[in-house]
C-alpha cells in the first residue's frame, strides 16, 4: 500500500534558486495531504503533475509565511478549476482570520465549503481519521505556536488460515481474537496468532517536524515511527543562532531522531546562507547514521 512523501519545498525563510520554502505531499493509500504550504508549492506541484482537487486536506504547521504563504494562491486556483468538493484545513485558530480576511478583500467567492480544523501547541490532538489511518498534530518548539504532524497507518487485521479453523473447531468469538492479535485457549491448548494467521505487515507512521528547536518533550509524542522529517535549519558554527531563533542543527536534528527511535532521517528548512549541503549530513552521521537531505521532487516511500 502507498505511503510516501514528496517534498515540494525544503527550504528556510527565504526562497533561493535551489529551494522552496516548506511544503510536502503526503500520500497514504493514494489519500493526498498536504503539509504546509509556502510560496511555490502550486508550482512544485505542477512540476510534480499532482492534480489539485485531489487534495483534501491541508496542514499548516504555523503562520510564518514560509509555511503558508502559498495557500492562499492555492485556495484561489482551485476555485479558478472549477472544485466543488470540500476542502479541510487544519492549523492554529488565527488561519482562519488570515484566509477569509483574504477572501473577503479580494471579494472571491468560492464554489467549495473550506472547514477549519484548529491545532493546539500545547497538546496532542487527533485531526483525521479513517477506517485505515490516523493524523494528529502535536507540540513543537518554535518562537511562535507550532505543531507537527504525525501521520499513522491503523494496524490491519491478520489473516487466519481457513483450514486451522477447521482443524481447531474455532468459534467465531475465537477467530475475532486472532485477527486482532490475540492467543486463543482451545481443547488442544494455546493456539498463538503466529501458528493461525498471516501476520499482518506492521503500521507504518511518518512524522513532520517543522519548525523547532532541538526539544526532548517530543518523545512523549511521537517515538518508535518510521520515518522523520526534522528542521536543519544550520549547522553547528551557529548553534547559538538555532537557540535563539527557536531551530534546530543538524546534529540536533540526528540526536533527535535517535532518541525518538526513528528509522530514518530526511534533513530539511536549510537556511539559504548555505550552498553547500553535504556537511549537513556529515554533521549529523555520527549520531544518526539513516540520514538523507531532502530535495524539491524527490520522493521517500515508507
Ligand atoms: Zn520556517
Ligand atoms: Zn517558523
Amino acid at each position: 500500500m502507498t505511503f510516501e512523501v514528496l517534498i515540494l519545498g525544503c527550504g528556510a525563510a527565504t526562497p533561493t534558486s535551489r529551494h522552496n520554502p516548506s511544503s510536502q505531499l503526503v500520500n497514504i493509500h493514494d489519500k493526498l495531504f498536504l503539509v504546509d504550504c509556502g510560496e511555490g508549492t502550486q508550482m512544485e506541484l505542477r512540476r510534480n503533475k499532482v492534480k489539485f482537487q485531489k487534495i483534501q486536506h491541508i496542514f499548516i504547521s504555523h503562520l510564518h509565511g514560509d509555511h503558508y504563504l502559498g495557500l492562499l494562491g492555492l485556495i484561489s486556483s482551485m476555485h479558478l478549476l472549477g472544485r466543488k468538493s470540500t476542502l479541510h484545513l487544519y492549523g492554529p485558530a488565527e488561519l482562519k482570520e488570515l484566509v477569509e480576511l483574504n477572501l473577503r478583500v479580494s471579494q472571491t467567492y468560492l464554489d467549495y465549503p473550506l472547514v477549519y480544523h484548529i491545532t493546539d501547541e500545547k497538546r496532542q490532538i487527533k485531526l483525521f481519521e479513517d477506517k485505515s489511518l490516523e493524523v494528529h498534530s502535536f507540540p513543537l518548539k518554535h518562537r511562535i505556536p507550532c505543531t507537527g504532524f504525525l501521520f499513522m497507518e491503523k494496524q490491519k487485521q491478520h489473516k487466519i488460515h481457513k483450514d486451522i479453523i477447521v482443524e481447531y473447531r474455532l468459534s467465531p468469538s475465537q477467530i475475532i481474537q486472532l485477527k486482532k492479535g490475540e492467543n486463543v485457549e482451545t481443547n488442544r491448548g494455546i493456539l498463538t496468532v503466529e501458528q493461525a494467521c498471516i501476520l499482518a505487515e506492521k503500521p507504518k507512521s511518518y512524522a513532520y517536524c517543522s519548525d523547532t528547536m532541538y526539544w526532548e518533550r517530543l518523545v512523549d509524542f511521537i517515538s518508535g515511527i518510521d520515518l522523520i522529517y526534522h528542521e536543519s535549519t544550520f549547522l553547528n558554527s551557529e548553534k547559538e543562532r538555532a537557540k535563539q531563533t527557536y531551530h534546530s542543527t543538524a546534529e540536533q536534528a540526528a540526536k533527535m531522531a535517535a532518541l525518538l527511535g526513528a528509522k530514518k532521517l530526511i534533513l530539511g528548512h536549510y537556511s539559504s546562507r548555505y550552498t553547500d549541503l553535504q556537511p549537513f549530513i556529515e554533521q549529523a552521521k555520527p549520531f544518526f547514521e539513516n540520514v538523507i537531505l531532502a530535495d524539491e521532487g524527490m520522493v521517500v516511500a515508507l
